[in-house]
């Protein structure tokens, strides 16, 4: 039977995956609504949603709501839900009251696994309370009020650990195995939910899926690191032997998925999402040396990081077979538009790596 969602609570929606799946949802549903609740940590940032910020908030169609808040928080939490909240006011304006949220996917995290590694207490409280708080509050506002509800849990495919050069992809079914602090806290998330599902019969999903690229991506993450610091002709610290594999799936089609489970999916049940584009790092690293038409002596191979898992691979048959879905991004055509996008996009990238350099000089150097 097929959902129909009128207001979907995004959590993280001004994220990089988040923010993607903000401008799909609302460009692909056009009678669904969607508020993003966010905390804007360093990794949140509303100048990747001004388009539809123009488009669907109060000056648009009036579909799109922001709540600047913490997931961990309860009690806010709990009353959004409820439907006794309302926006955070922009320009001096009181806010528009919050339609009643119908559903809930759920992005907020600690994402970047280098970071889980400089200090995953946050990544435990985020990732781990942070889930566990919206989880109570749905169960909250559900039990005041029976009525049709989703929970989505978006999750990935590093919960499941690694796997030797000839392995077959993850299933739903592979154990998890979570070998970063980052993954640990994802795992221990999905564990929560699924726990949710059998002991409180909630209704909630959880997708896992692979590397995702494209537009809006915080440039700590590979792909727009390595474009922001070819175009400065600054080295390309590159992990290892360079022979780690990833499989790329690019956010639009990522965000179509998450639609299609969130709309069609089983509740209860898992499903892998990945984008059939398995390569090791120094290769996709090569590629954009190429696109960007800069010199391979910038690569510079730099120790590895500890517990870096070898490879990851995705078995997506369930997702395919149940429901209308295929990746519709090919890696090689996706990477050159996203190399495209962050050329035309200078003012977005320049102003978050200075907020990125800020953060990760607050994280590591601890104020120096
Ligand atoms: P991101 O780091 O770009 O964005 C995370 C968002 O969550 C930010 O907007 C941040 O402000 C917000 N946030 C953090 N803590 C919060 C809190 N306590 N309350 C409210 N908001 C908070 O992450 P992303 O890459 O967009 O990833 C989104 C989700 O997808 C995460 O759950 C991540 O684990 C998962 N995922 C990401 C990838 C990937 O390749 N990026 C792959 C698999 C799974």
């Amino acid at each position: 039977m097929t959902f129909n969602p009128s207001c979907v609570l995004v959590t993280g929606g001004a994220g990089f995956i988040g923010s993607n799946f903000v401008r799909w949802a609302l460009s692909h549903a056009p009678d669904v609504q969607i508020v993003n609740l966010d905390l804007l940590t360093y990794a949140g940032n509303l100048e990747s949603l001004e388009d539809v910020a123009d488009a669907h908030g109060p000056g648009g169609d009036g579909r799109y709501y922001f709540v600047r808040a913490d997931v961990r928080d309860f009690n806010t939490v709990a009353e959004l839900l409820r439907g006794h909240a309302r926006e955070t006011p922009v320009d001096g304006s009181q806010g528009r009251p919050i339609p009643v949220p119908d559903c809930a996917v759920h992005m907020a995290a600690e994402s970047h696994v280098d970071r889980s590694i400089m200090g995953p207490s946050v990544f435990v409280d985020t990732n781990g309370r942070g889930t566990m708080t919206l989880l109570e509050a749905c169960r909250a506002a559900l039990a005041g009020r029976q009525r049709s509800f989703r929970f989505i849990q978006v999750s990935t495919d590093e919960v499941y650990g690694t796997l030797g050069p000839k392995d077959p992809g993850f299933t739903e079914a592979t154990p998890l195995a979570p070998n970063s602090p980052y993954s640990a806290s994802k795992a221990g998330a999905d564990l929560l939910v699924r726990s949710y599902i059998e002991t409180f019969d909630f209704p909630a999903i959880i997708t896992r899926c692979s590397n995702n690229y494209g537009p809006y991506q915080f440039p700590e993450k590979l792909i727009p690191l390595m474009i922001t610091r070819a175009l400065a002709d600054q080295p390309l610290p590159v992990y290892g032997d360079g022979l780690n594999i990833r499989d790329w799936l690019h956010v639009e089609d990522h965000a179509s998925a998450i639609w299609e489970v969130l709309t069609r999916g089983r509740l209860g049940q898992v499903y892998n999402i990945g984008g059939g584009a398995e390569l090791p790092n120094i290769e996709v690293v090569r590629a954009l040396l190429r696109v960007l038409g800069k010199p391979q002596s910038l690569i510079q191979y730099v120790t590895d990081r500890p517990g870096h898992d070898r490879r990851y691979a995705m078995n997506t048959e369930k997702l395919c077979r149940e429901m209308v879905w295929e990746p519709q991004h090919a890696f090689q055509a996706g990477l050159a538009q996203t190399v495209k996008w962050y050329l035309d996009h200078r003012r977005w990238w320049e102003r978050v790596l200075n907020e990125a350099y800020r953060a990760s000089n607050a994280l590591y150097l601890k104020g120096n």
